[in-house]
This record gives structure tokens, sequence and C-alpha cells, in this order.
């Protein structure tokens, strides 16, 4: 069986992305979810192996050593990575969306290059800030980190195949699952 297609989606945070990435998976059967590692502290509701594996400083560090990242990249104060076997193994039975941010995305299209990157944005940057604070779950420290991030990351968005609005999440999930469609399916 030949290998599923790679789709690598960023986004700031707070601009929607799990809720526009759960529907897009809850369309698709055959699309897969690459679970990160990561060393920051599970938010309420996020589940080991799901969401991400939460790992230490030290067991991030050494994976880094044994190479067993796709990619990797420091930000907001934590470490995330992509472990390479999670993808190779999910690619094997079908598609595979990954969220990771630019620096994780340009670093991923340079060792697979027929990777497809999806930018989503939020309609505006006080709509962005407004999401962010909203949420309630990241502190306020977190929050100007995150917004200086945001920022550079927004500035990235031209480097992508494709940028999509989340103005709101059901047609968002649409215009992502047409590019799905089209790269995965010649739709
Ligand atoms: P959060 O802490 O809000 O879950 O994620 C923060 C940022 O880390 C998001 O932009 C997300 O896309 C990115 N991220 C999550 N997993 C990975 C990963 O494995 N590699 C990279 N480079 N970025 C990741």
């Amino acid at each position: 069986m030949a290998e599923g297609k790679l789709f690598i989606i960023s986004g700031a945070s707070g601009v929607g992305k799990s809720t526009v990435l759960k529907k897009v998976m809850d369309s698709r059967a055959d699309l897969q979810f690459s679970v990160s590692a990561t060393t920051r502290a599970p938010r309420p509701g996020e589940q080991e192996g799901v969401s991400y594996y939460f790992v230490s400083k030290e067991q991030f560090e050494q994976m880094i050593q044994q190479d067993a990242f796709l990619e990797y990249d420091a930000h907001n104060k934590n470490y995330y990575g992509t472990p390479t076997k999670e993808v190779e193994q999910k690619l094997q039975s079908g598609h595979m969306i990954l969220d990771i941010e630019p620096v994780g995305a340009f670093n991923v299209r340079k060792k697979r290059p027929d990777a497809t990157l999806i930018f989503i944005e939020a309609p505006s940057w006080e709509e962005l800030e407004r999401r962010l604070r909203g949420r309630g779950d990241t502190p306020e420290d977190q929050i100007a980190l995150r917004l200086e991030r945001a920022k550079w990351e927004l500035e990235q968005k031209e480097k992508y195949d494709y940028v999509v609005v989340n103005d709101q999440a059901q047609a968002c999930a649409e215009r992502i699952l047409h590019i799905i469609a089209q790269v995965a399916d010649g739709k």
C-alpha cells in the first residue's frame, strides 16, 4: 500500500486550531493525528498519548540524543517534537496531520518535500488576542510570550502552500477538508 499524504497545520495560539482540527479529523476516518512529545504541563482535559506525550526535559533531551525526532523545536519555554516513529508508522495506514509551528513545519518540509503546509490565521490581530485571553487556560506571562511568537508566526504565512482564515470553525474546517481532498484524492 502506498504511503499516506502528510499535512502540516500551523496557527498561532488562540487561533482556534484544536476546534477546527477536531472537525477535520471527525470528517475523515483515513486521517490520523500525529501525537507530539512536549515538556509543557498538561492543560485540563488533555490526555497522555492523545493530546501529547508529556515528558520531562531530561526525557526529551534523551530522545534528541537518540535521534528520535523527525523535527523538534523549543518555544514558549518548552520543547515540542514529532517522534519519527509516530509519523512513519501511521503513514503506512493513512494520511496524517501534524499540528506544529513554522520552524518544525519547514524542517519537515526539508525531509519530506511533498508535505502540504496549511496556515490557519485569525480574522484579525485583535480577535486573536481576544481568543487567547478568553480561553482562560494560559497564565498572563505565557500570553505575552505567545503573542510575541504569534507575530513572528504570522510573518511566515507566505511560505505555506495554503492560508485559511478561521472566521468560523466549521467553514474553516471545510476549507481544509477541501484542500485535503484535492491533495489526497486528486479532487
Ligand atoms: P500548545 O502548547 O498550545 O499545545 O502548542 C504550542 C505550539 O506548539 C503550537 O503552535 C503547536 O503547533 C506547536 N507544536 C505542537 N507540537 C509540536 C511539535 O511536535 N513540533 C513543533 N515544532 N511544534 C509543535
